[in-house]
C-alpha cells in the first residue's frame, strides 16, 4: 500500500477510536492552531508522508468530537462507518458526478437513493432528487423551483428573462423561519428583506390560521416555506393546515425539514409530519440525523420538470445520453462535483428501512431522557415541548438570580469540561442550553454521563 494513504488511514483509525473518550470540544485556542497550520508556504514541495503526518497531528486538538457520541451541538450528527468507508472509496475514485459519461456508477447509484428517499420518506415517487451539499443547497434548489415555476403560471420565463420587469413573487415565511431561507432567496433576486412573516405558536410552528390571513391579503405568484423540526424545539409545522391553505390559494409550499423531515421514516413519529408529502418541495440533509459525512443535502421537486427546467445546464460539449441515463449536474446547482451519492447509498443500505426508523425514534427518546435528566437538576426548567430530538433547558442560579447568564455560564462550562458538548442558543428572548441528538453512536449510558456533567455545571 502506498506510504501515504496508509499513514492516512491509520490516523483515521486512531482518531475515530479516540473519540468515545477524548474531550469532545477543541481543545487547542486560536493561536496555538494558527502557530501550528499557517506556515509560510514552503518554495519546494514537502515530502507527502511528511506533509500527512504533520497535518494528522497539528489538526488533531484542533478538531471537533462531532462524530463521536457525546456531540450534541447544532443538530448536526455524526457519521457512520459504512458511510465514512463509502466516503474513502469515493475520495480514491475522485469521479466528477456532473455527467453520466464521466461516471456512470455515481448515477444510477443516485438513481437508487433518490428512490429510496422517496419510498422511506412517503414523498411522490416521480419527484426530481438532486444530491447538493447540504440544506441551504437543497433550498436554494427547491426554491429556484419554485421561483421558476410561479413566474412561468404568470406569463414570465425567469431562466431566459430574469426578475428584471417580471410579476412580483411574494415569499411567505413562518416567524421561526431558519436562516438559510432567506439567504437563499438573497441568491435567487427575491430579496431577503422581502419575506412577509406568519406569526408562530409557543413551539415555533407556523399559525394555519394566521397563513391564512397573509395569503388572503395579497395575490399574485406566492411561495410559502414552512419548516419540518425548528432548530430549538424541534417541532415540525402544522403541514396538513399548510397544505390546505396553499392548495386554496394556488401557492407553492415548500418545507425545509433539514432534520425534522425524517420523522417521516420512523412509524412513532410519522404523525408530526402529517401533510408532508402534499407539499411541492422538500430540503432535507442526510449529513445531520442519517450520519452521512460531510457534506450531503437533498433537493426534491414534486414538479420534476420544474426541477430540471431551474438547474439544467444544456451545452453543446456535454454528452448527454439519450433516455433514462442521469446527468447530475441537471438537478443541482453545482458543475463538477463530488460523488456524493456513493456514501449516502452506503448508509442506507446498511441502515435498511428499520434501521432508519429505529435511529429516529432512539434519537427521540435519547432527548425525552435528556430532558427528564435536565429537569431533575436543582433551578433547571424545560422550556420546550420534547416531541423530536432537541431538548432546551434553562437554569436559574441557586438562590435566584440572572437566568440568562447563568444559562450561558453553565454551557461554557460543560464545553469546557469535555465530556459532551452542547451550544447555547435564544429562544423567545432568553438564553437557553441546547440539547440536539442525532448521533447514530450516542447510548443511554452517554445521555446519562451528559446530564451528570451538565449536574456539575449547574452548582455554583
Ligand atoms: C441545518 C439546517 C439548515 C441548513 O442546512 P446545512 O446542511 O447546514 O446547509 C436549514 N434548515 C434547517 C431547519 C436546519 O436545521
Amino acid at each position: 500500500m502506498s506510504e501515504v494513504l496508509r499513514l492516512a488511514y491509520e490516523a483515521s483509525l486512531a482518531f475515530r477510536q479516540s473519540l468515545p473518550e477524548r474531550p469532545v470540544g477543541a481543545r487547542a485556542t486560536l493561536e496555538e492552531l494558527r502557530a501550528a497550520l499557517d506556515l509560510p508556504l514552503e518554495e519546494q514541495g514537502v515530502d507527502p508522508a511528511r506533509v500527512i503526518t504533520e497535518l494528522a497531528r497539528d489538526a488533531e486538538p484542533g478538531l471537533v468530537g462531532e462524530a463521536g457520541p457525546r456531540f450534541f451541538g447544532f443538530v448536526i450528527g455524526g457519521s457512520s462507518e459504512a458511510a465514512v468507508a463509502a466516503d474513502w472509496l469515493t475520495s480514491a475514485w475522485d469521479q466528477n458526478a456532473g455527467l453520466y459519461a464521466a461516471s456512470p456508477a455515481l448515477a444510477v447509484v443516485e438513481e437508487a437513493c433518490a428512490r429510496w428517499i422517496l419510498e422511506l420518506l412517503g414523498l411522490p415517487r416521480a419527484s426530481g432528487v438532486g444530491f447538493v451539499t447540504g440544506c441551504q443547497m437543497a433550498n436554494f434548489t427547491c426554491l429556484a423551483a419554485a421561483r421558476g415555476e410561479m413566474l412561468r403560471r404568470a406569463g414570465w420565463d425567469v431562466e431566459r428573462d430574469g426578475l428584471q420587469g417580471s410579476p412580483a413573487l411574494r415569499v411567505i415565511v413562518g416567524d421561526e423561519v431558519h436562516v438559510t431561507i432567506p439567504r437563499a432567496l438573497r441568491f435567487l433576486g427575491l430579496g431577503a428583506g422581502r419575506m412577509v412573516r406568519v406569526p408562530v405558536d409557543g413551539q415555533g410552528r407556523m399559525r394555519a390560521d394566521e397563513l391564512r390571513k397573509v395569503l388572503a391579503a395579497g395575490e399574485g405568484p406566492t411561495i410559502v416555506c414552512a419548516q419540518a423540526g425548528n432548530i430549538n424545539t424541534g417541532a415540525v409545522d402544522p403541514l396538513d393546515a399548510l397544505a390546505d391553505a396553499c392548495v386554496a390559494h394556488g401557492a407553492w409550499l415548500h418545507v425545509d425539514g433539514a432534520f425534522g423531515l425524517w420523522a417521516c421514516a420512523a412509524p412513532d413519529r410519522r404523525h408530526l409530519a402529517v401533510g408532508a408529502d402534499r407539499a411541492d418541495s422538500w430540503a432535507t440533509d442526510a449529513h445531520k440525523w442519517l450520519n452521512v459525512p460531510y457534506d450531503s443535502g437533498i433537493a426534491i421537486v414534486r414538479d420534476a420538470r420544474a426541477h430540471h427546467a431551474a438547474m439544467t445546464a444544456s451545452a453543446s460539449y456535454l454528452i448527454q445520453q439519450e433516455g433514462a441515463a442521469r446527468d447530475a449536474v441537471d438537478w443541482v446547482p453545482e458543475f463538477s462535483r463530488r460523488a456524493r451519492g456513493f456514501a449516502l447509498y452506503a448508509q442506507l443500505r446498511a441502515l435498511g428501512r428499520a434501521g432508519l426508523a429505529e435511529l429516529v425514534s432512539r434519537g427521540c427518546a435519547q432527548a425525552r431522557r435528556a430532558a427528564e435528566g435536565m429537569a431533575r437538576i436543582p433551578g433547571a426548567q424545560i422550556l420546550n415541548e420534547v416531541v423530536l430530538n432537541q431538548a432546551l433547558a434553562r437554569f436559574t442560579p441557586p438562590g435566584g438570580g440572572d437566568a440568562d447568564a447563568f444559562t450561558r455560564t453553565v454551557v461554557e462550562r460543560v464545553q469546557a469540561d469535555g465530556t459532551c458538548w452542547l451550544s447555547g442558543s435564544t429562544w423567545r428572548g432568553q438564553a437557553v442550553l441546547r440539547f440536539s441528538i442525532s448521533g447514530q453512536d450516542t447510548t443511554e449510558a452517554d445521555i446519562d454521563r451528559s446530564v451528570a456533567a451538565i449536574e456539575r455545571a449547574a452548582r455554583v
